[in-house]
This record gives structure tokens, sequence and C-alpha cells, in this order.
């Protein structure tokens, strides 16, 4: 029976962990923080009030781990790794340091936020939006009488849920974001347009302004940014992330500072694995590995790892970094890449924009637009990104794209896609259908 050590206790350790027990692995999970599998993705739920207990904030426990046969310890820190002899050092809680030998190691030690050097970011009410700890602080302030106005600093994903978020739990929300839009990594002018009008409606005030310092005595007071000064009792940091690699230091990274890993997850070291935010996953259209922080890309490079460990060939076929975000009605979608990306890039992309109703007219029911944008290579026309916007559901047709450009359709293909028609779901003129027309 092999020995696997993990390092790191969230989507991507605790999945490797229940692969590897299936398969009869011992295993034995290290943990720095005090508690294992806080979703990250739960927070804004939480500060709207949906997430109603605590224990809802985390996907698995030590109790469910170690019933299936793991062996875990939280407030430990993996402080190095030595490869030849095949043992980490770990240092506990009291400080204590020991040794641990493993037949297989696997680092899933994830992404911290993004640091934000700016004056004053030492006051108290200032913080990040990655951890349990951090979340619990930041629920704990917006719920003091004298919190009215919170500051969210990032207009991406995240940025966006929370400023959301702060707005329906009754304060007033002020959001900044350094680019001349919002979501700039996943969307292109347009579709973020959708998404300004959408936070504006509910209230939210958007600048597109950087921060330059925070003032406050104890508590932060106001922050102070190039259009403006402003009061704030509270300051959120959704700036993003960077990937958390420190340990192994003949362990090759990118120029990002993620691990490099092979198609099985496995690192230039054999027999060591890296999964989850920490290392570099292969984009499919740029055609090359980058940091990425999905969950999603976690429990998949975690399966993978496992796999290959327990003796089975799977393979990674990369990612197109998908995502939808739903802020009150408004489903915003996105996979592969957009047109600021592809000029980057030097690709030459063409794209088709196509907005239609979800159900033939005679449906009495509510009948949202769907705004669609396709972009393709205008040399191979292969599909390379998608955009979509909608009052509708419109996250499983998401999904279909993203396995389009997985598998490389061309635009051709997909305006023959043999979609179904049913009134109740859908319309016999189908957005996508005409999109991809809209290209031939
Ligand atoms: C607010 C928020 C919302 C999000 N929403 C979504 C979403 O909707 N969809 C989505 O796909 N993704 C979302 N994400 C991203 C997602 O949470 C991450 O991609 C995911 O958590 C990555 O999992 P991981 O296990 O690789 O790393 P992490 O979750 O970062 O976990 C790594 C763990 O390793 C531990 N560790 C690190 N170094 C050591 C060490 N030396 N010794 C011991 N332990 C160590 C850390 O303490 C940490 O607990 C969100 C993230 C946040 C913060």
């Amino acid at each position: 029976m092999h020995k696997v050590i993990i390092v790191g206790a969230n989507f991507a350790g605790i999945n490797a962990a229940r692969v590897l027990l299936e398969g009869g692995c011992n295993v034995v999970i290290y943990e720095r923080q005090a508690e294992i599998g806080y979703m990250g993705a739960s927070f804004p739920l939480w500060v709207m009030g949906k997430v109603k207990e605590r224990e809802q904030l985390f996907h698995s426990n030590i109790v469910e781990l170690a019933d299936a046969g793991a062996k875990v310890s939280t407030s430990c820190e993996v402080l190095s790794i030595d490869f030849s002899a095949k043992n980490i050092t770990v240092r506990d809680k009291f400080g204590r340091e020991f040794k641990d030998d493993y037949d297989y190691l696997i680092l899933a030690t994830g992404s911290r936020s993004r640091q934000f050097p700016v004056a004053g970011m030492d006051l108290d009410g200032i913080h990040y939006a990655k951890f349990f700890s951090d979340a619990n602080a930041c629920v704990q302030r917006l719920a003091a009488p004298e919190v009215k106005r919170v500051a969210v600093i990032g207009g991406g994903y995240i940025g966006c849920e929370l400023a959301e978020a702060c707005k329906k739990h009754g304060k007033d929300v002020l959001l900044l974001e350094t680019d001349k839009q919002l979501l700039p990594t996943h969307f292109d002018p347009e579709f973020a347009g959708i998404m300004q009008d959408q936070l504006e409606l509910l209230g939210v005030k958007i600048h597109f302004s950087r921060v330059r310092s925070f003032v406050g005595k104890k508590y932060v007071e106001q922050i102070v940014h190039e259009k403006g000064v402003e009061d704030v009792q509270l300051v959120l940091f959704c700036v993003g992330f960077y990937p958390v690699a420190e340990i192994g230091d003949e362990l090759q990274r990118t120029i990002e500072g993620s691990y490099i890993v092979d198609e099985h997850q496995e690192t230039n070291i054999k027999g060591v694995f890296a999964i989850g935010d920490c290392c570099a996953n292969f984009h499919q259209i740029i055609g090359k590995h980058r940091a990425s922080f999905f969950a999603s890309n976690a429990m998949r490079t975690a399966h993978i790892a496992a796999r290959r460990i327990l003796g089975r060939d799977v393979k990674n076929p990369g990612s197109q970094n998908s995502s939808v975000v739903l802020i009150d009605k408004l489903y915003l979608g996105s996979t592969g890449i957009t047109m600021r990306k592809a000029e980057e890039l030097k690709i030459e992309v063409g794209y088709s924009d196509f907005t239609g109703k979800q159900f033939p007219a005679f449906m009495a029911v509510d009948n949202p637009d769907v705004k669609l944008r396709l972009l393709y290579r205008l040399k191979e026309r292969v599909l390379v990104g998608v955009q979509i916007a909608s009052q509708y559901d419109i996250s499983s047709a998401l999904n279909y794209y993203s396995l389009a450009i997985q598998e490389r359709l061309s635009i051709e293909e997909l305006s023959l896609m043999d979609l179904f028609f049913m009134p109740h779901f859908n319309h016999a003129y189908n957005y996508h259908m005409l999109a991809a027309l809209g290209a031939s």
C-alpha cells in the first residue's frame, strides 16, 4: 500500500485524498489552517444571508476524511522537502518540528490573495477574501452598526459578487477597478458593460480608479483613490491571487511562480505531484501553461494525479477557464479568450454577435434576450472564445461551448450541431445556430 502525503487540504488536496483512499492508499494530510475544506465561493452567499450555518461553508471536514481512513493534521505547516530521503519537515501549532516519510507526495498548496502595498493597509477593517478567517472577520465587521459604507477593490468575478452581496446586506457600496471596464480578464467591453449596468441598477457606485491609500485611526475611515476621497468603514480586497509554491527548491516553476507539471500533474521530480491553484495549467488557446485559480481545475487536476499514483493513465486535456457569474438576475458566462486577449497574443480572430429570444413568442413565459459572442480563429475557423449574457440561466450552454473549444470545433461544425428544439426550453431559431451561421 502506497503512503501518500498531501500538503494542503482544500478542493485539490481533499479530492485527491478521496480518490486515493478509495484506491486503498495510506493517506496523510497536512494543512496550515485550523480548518479544512472552506469553499471560497460561499463567501458572498454568506454575506447575503443565503448560507445560514457556518458548517455549510465547508465542503469537507476532518471527521469525514478521518472516517474514510486519512490521517489529517491541521495547524501544521510543511516547511521543506528532502527529495532524496523522500521526507518532509513539518511544524505543528506548538512550534515542534518533525519529519514524515512518503512514497508519493502531492503538493496542493493553493493560492493566496495578491497583496496590495499601499499606505494604511494595516488599519483594522481592511480584509482580503481568500481564507475562512478573512470571510469570518469581514462578516463580523459588516454586522457592526457603524459600518455603513463598504469599498470593494477589484472588479473581477469575486469583486462583483461581493459588491452585490454587501449591497444586499444593506450597505452603501463603492466598487473600484483600475482597468477601464469590469471583468477585464473574461469579457469584452460590450459584455462587461452589461455587468456594470446591473450593479449600478442595484445601487453599487463604480469608479474606474486606482487606490492610493487608506486613512483612519484604529479602523479604516477613508479611502483615497485617483479620482477622490470617500468615507468607508470596511474595505474588501479582491484583486486576484498568486500561487503558493514555496516549498521544494528543486522543483521547477513558471515565471508566475506556479509549479510546472506534465500532463499527469507530475513535477520534474518523479513521484512528486502538484495540483490545483499552486500549479500551472495548460491553457487550450494560449497553448502554454498558465496560473489559473478555479475550484473546477483543482478538482480535475486532483483526479489526474491521484489516478496516476493508482497506476491509471489519465491525462490533463487542459483548460479554457470557463466560468459563469450570477448577479441578481443577470447570468454572465465566458470561456476561452476575449478580443483583447487575442490581440495581446497576436491571434487573428473574427467574431459573431447574436441576440435572440430564449423561447418562441407564443410561450406565455418571461422571454429574456440572450446575447452571445463567438470568437474564432480567422484562418482555421476554430472556436476560441465565447461570451454569453442573459436573465435566463445560460450556465449549461457555457459548458457546451467549453467542450466545443476543448474539442477544437470549427464555426461551421457549430452551425450544424444537432441541438434539440422544444418550445418549453428553447427556440427553433436558436441563438447558438444563428450566431455560428453569422460567422459562416
Ligand atoms: C471568494 C472566492 C470565491 C471563489 N469562487 C469560485 C467559484 O465560484 N468557482 C471556482 O471554480 N473557483 C472559485 N474560487 C477559487 C477556488 O476557491 C480556488 O480555485 C480553490 O480553492 C483552489 O483549491 P486548492 O485546493 O488548489 O487551493 P486552496 O483553496 O488555496 O487551498 C490550499 C491549502 O493549502 C494550504 N497550504 C499552503 N501551503 C501549505 C504548507 N506549506 N503546509 C500546509 N498547508 C499549506 C493552505 O492553507 C490552503 O488551505 C473562489 C475563491 C474565493 C477566495
